[in-house]
């Protein structure tokens, strides 16, 4: 995969690769930034899937740190999906949505980044721990140091 996502190969034993992509010219990626664990192909699924067929995937499956090509929304959608799976109490649960929900928009000034992101911490905090990879990539290390 590039940066960008486009898929050289879906096998890297036998697959044919170059340090750039052809289409865009990003800089080819085989593993994840942040834990160094292979992106996985198409070889872990069952069934001997074409490369036609193959998607990268959006999150390592080792750390959860969200690949280069995810965007802002995938990386929140997945924050909101790790939420759900979280024992909160139903209204904490709501608010913390709300908050991922405002927080889509990149246009927020960073007082009020600081206060929704600040509350998703109070009201989820193993969401919080767990999501860190994760979560670094979204908010700006200067915001980070005030939470
Ligand atoms: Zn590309
Ligand atoms: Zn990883």
């Amino acid at each position: 995969m590039c940066r960008r996502g486009h898929v050289q190969t879906s096998d890297i034993q036998f697959g044919d690769y170059g340090k750039r992509c052809p289409r865009c010219g990003a800089e080819i990626v085989l593993v994840c930034d942040s834990c160094g664990t292979r992106i996985r192909g198409d070889y872990y699924v069952p069934g001997a899937v074409g490369l036609s067929n193959y998607k990268p995937p959006d999150f390592c499956d080792d750390c959860g740190n969200a690949h280069p090509w995810v965007g802002r929304q995938g990386r929140i959608y997945e924050l909101q999906n790790r939420l759900d799976t979280e024992q909160l109490d139903p209204a904490d649960q709501l608010t913390v949505r709300e908050q991922l929900e405002a927080l889509l928009s990149a246009d927020l000034d960073e007082d009020e980044q600081r206060r929704r992101w600040g509350r998703v911490k109070k009201l989820a905090p193993q969401l919080w721990e767990s999501s860190q990879p994760l979560i670094n990539t979204l908010i700006s290390a200067a915001i980070q140091g005030q939470l």
